[in-house]
């Protein structure tokens, strides 16, 4: 990696699932000067403040970089050998499942391929899970439950030329801002476009709204049941469309209920005019888009929640066609390159199945490998309540720090304290995680490393090195390769760059794919190692097939990918909201600020980013705020049976009676007292095994 200086690198940005091209330019000072690329299809030049700050976070004080075995420094040949021998010595002593990956959504897809094709198809183990898990699995399960597979139908250009775009449980402004700068320009350009926000808090994404709809926490599906129910009613249905392209219809329907308003606004606890409001609007507007984030996919029903979604725009045949579709936004950069690669431990490579024995024979032939994982792995909170039951004795840990971003992150530490061996692969070693690691690996930071990221719209782009890599830092597919070497798998671990890597995954994209699998860029699997270096953004699919390639959007007449290519509606049911107790009767909710990423480790050091909100703070309702005895400003302390956490009080009727809301960022590194994912209940949706993190029942109590 040679670093150039004032020459221009087009490259991606790091943090959300928007996935804006930014330029960056060394400068001669040793800085490097940022902008938003107009080239990009998915920002056009824009760039939000974390983006813009990024020059202000590539620093090397705080890097590791050196290898280190037990806190001394290592060579990385020791190293590898050591990790290699410990997995291997496990795996012989104990079988493949007594060893696991927990990798991450900031990896880029080469860096994800190699892992998941060791994991599963060489140590035989599905126990590879991600941090993505707590990000996208219920929006995964829902997607592959009505389509057959994990497929975001449309494209950012349908949120713009939509009328009317439902945002739910997704705060755009501050977690997407750049598709939230799209959508208000568009609004601008139309305004007979409507925008309707659905969240029990008054965040800034409803300064955009015609309507709010502060939903009781946790009620999305008595919503959306009850809107399958108004539209059936209303005779807003595509009946057509529904004989013709869908199963499941009538089931879905009854198991909606009828459409009673004032039952469901008792449900939901929203006024039965605001709910007849958006009902009516929806069946009116054929031109509709149902965006949704982690409000519906991080909950004990998530997985539902996205069904009772995707059952009213397959009811309406709103899918597939410019302007209309469910979407599905995602929190990190590589979600969807980690779900093409089958990142998650239920998923196998190329899109495929890891309960179909078709796909796992398929896999092994290509990948020509001793053994395949037979079943699905541990899911994220399941992988570590088994390290800490001591059946994992081997864990790696990439690019991610679940002692401050996991529920029940005590137990996390905990279960890590007692692992007896553990590696943690990351660019620094100021993270919470860090300090359990037996083995510590350096790994190649933003601007350091080159291979492939795939943003919510399944746009696939290159992030690019522009700086040379400090110390002995590597990037994460070489230290997977060579433990891989180690392990005695040479042969298929010779890869001699992301290139060669990505050349493998396109390939294994269209192997014994017949139009079969949604997941094919088969047309890219011969790209030369310059082809690679120049590649420009790029949807998939990109088949052989000229009618697929061409093909922006999926589901346009039908074509889903289950056996008889229909789609199905998904039967859900209301269930009741977790009941509250005496003992813990608020509800916690947490989630991003405008200007942090994760645990702060890179947007911790830009005193722009940090000058929005310095410190982690506790949102209440004026009413609880007085029935607490609490002012603006006062210190709260939140407890939950797994844990306690002390904040700042601020005091804002944006916030619901009975909710609070907590940022996530903040760890031990940063404030001794802001880690709230040590209160957080491990609780999962049955389904996708994705973490309910916005709804713990917490007691609060003035400091
Ligand atoms: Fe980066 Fe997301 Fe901001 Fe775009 S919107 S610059 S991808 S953080």
């Amino acid at each position: 990696n040679a670093r150039t200086i004032n020459k221009t690198v087009r490259t991606t940005c790091p943090y959300c699932g928007v996935g804006c091209g930014v330029l960056a330019t060394p400068q001669a000072d040793g800085t490097v000067a940022i902008a938003g690329d107009e080239t990009h299809p998915a920002n056009f030049g824009r760039l939000c403040s974390k983006g813009a700050a990024l020059g202000e976070t590539l620093s090397v004080e705080d890097r590791l970089l050196h290898p280190e075995i037990d806190g001394e420094r290592a060579d990385w040949d020791t190293a590898l050998d050591r990790v290699a021998q410990e997995f291997s010595e496990a795996v012989r002593q104990h079988g493949p499942d007594s060893v696991a990956f927990y990798v991450s959504g900031q990896i880029l897809t080469e860096d994800y391929y190699v892992a998941n094709k060791l994991m599963k198809g060489f140590i035989g183990s599905g126990n590879i899970d991600t941090n993505s898990r707590l990000c996208m699995a219920s929006s995964v399960a829902g997607h592959r439950r009505a389509f057959g597979s994990d497929t975001v139908p449309g494209t950012y250009e349908d949120l713009e030329t939509c009328d009317l775009l439902v945002l739910t449980g997704s705060n755009l402004a501050w977690c997407h801002p750049v598709l939230f700068q799209r959508i208000e320009a568009a609004k601008a350009q139309n305004p007979q476009m409507r925008i309707v926000v659905i969240d029990p808090r008054e965040t800034a994404t409803c300064a955009l709204a015609d309507l709010h709809l502060a939903l009781k926490p946790d009620t999305d599906v008595a919503l959306f049941n009850g809107l399958l129910a108004f539209l059936a009613e209303t005779d807003a249905l595509d009946r057509a469309y529904v004989a013709a392209h869908t199963h499941g219809f009538d089931e879905a329907l009854a198991a909606s209920g009828p459409c009673e308003i004032n039952r469901i606004a008792r449900e939901t606890g929203l006024a039965p005019r605001d709910l007849a409001t958006f009902y009516t609007m929806v069946a009116r507007t054929e031109k509709t888009v149902t965006v949704y984030s982690q409000g519906v996919n991080q909950s004990v029903t998530g997985t539902d929640k996205v069904n009772a979604i995707i059952n009213t725009h397959l009811a309406t045949g709103r899918i597939g066609r410019p302007g209309m579709g469910p979407f599905s936004v995602t929190g990190q950069p590589n979600a969807m390159g980690g779900r093409e690669v089958g990142g998650l431990a239920n998923t196998l490579a190329a899109h495929m199945s890891i309960e179909n024995p078709d796909h796992r024979a398929l896999v092994r032939e290509f990948w020509q490998s001793p053994s395949i994982a037979e079943k699905s792995g541990l899911k994220a909170v399941d992988l570590f309540r088994a390290v800490r039951a001591g059946k994992i004795k081997a864990l790696w840990i990439m690019a991610t720090n679940p002692v401050d971003s996991l529920p029940d992150a005590d137990g996390v530490a905990d279960a890590l304290k007692k692992c007896p061996f553990v590696v943690v692969s990351d660019v620094t070693r100021a993270t919470d995680t860090a300090a359990y690691a037996d083995v510590l690996l350096p790994a190649a930071a933003w601007g350091e490393k080159n291979g492939t990221v795939t943003n919510s719209e399944r746009r696939i782009s290159r992030q690019r090195a522009f700086l040379e890599r400090p110390g002995e830092v590597r990037p994460d597919w070489w230290q997977v390769t060579e433990v891989a070497r180690r392990m005695g798998f040479a042969q298929a671990f010779d890869y001699d760059g992301p290139a060669s890597v990505f050349r493998e995954h396109a390939a294994l994209s269209g192997y014994g794919n017949n139009g079969l699998r949604a997941f094919d860029i088969s047309a890219l699997k011969h790209v030369s190692c310059a082809e690679f270096d120049r590649l420009n953004p790029l949807q998939w699919p990109q088949s052989q097939d000229r009618t697929q390639q061409e093909q922006t959007r999926f589901f346009a007449g039908g074509g889903f990918f289950t056996q008889d290519r229909k789609a199905v509606l998904v039967p859900v049911r209301t269930t009741e909201p977790r009941k509250q107790g005496r003992q813990y009767p608020f509800v916690l909710n947490t989630g991003r600020i405008r200007d942090q990423w994760h645990t702060m480790t890179r947007t911790g050091k830009s005193p722009r980013l940090s000058a929005h909100i310095a410190e982690p703070y506790a949102e209440l309702h004026p009413v609880d705020a007085k029935k607490l005895g609490l002012s603006a400003a006062d210190l709260v302390e939140v407890k939950s049976p797994f844990g306690t956490v002390m904040l700042r009080a601020q005091v804002t009727e944006r916030a619901q009676p009975g909710s609070i809301f907590v940022p996530m960022h903040w760890t031990d590194q940063v404030s001794s007292q802001g880690r709230v994912d040590a209160v957080v209940a491990p609780e999962t949706d049955p389904v996708s095994g994705q973490p309910g993190s916005k709804l713990t029942p917490v007691a609060l109590r003035r400091l």
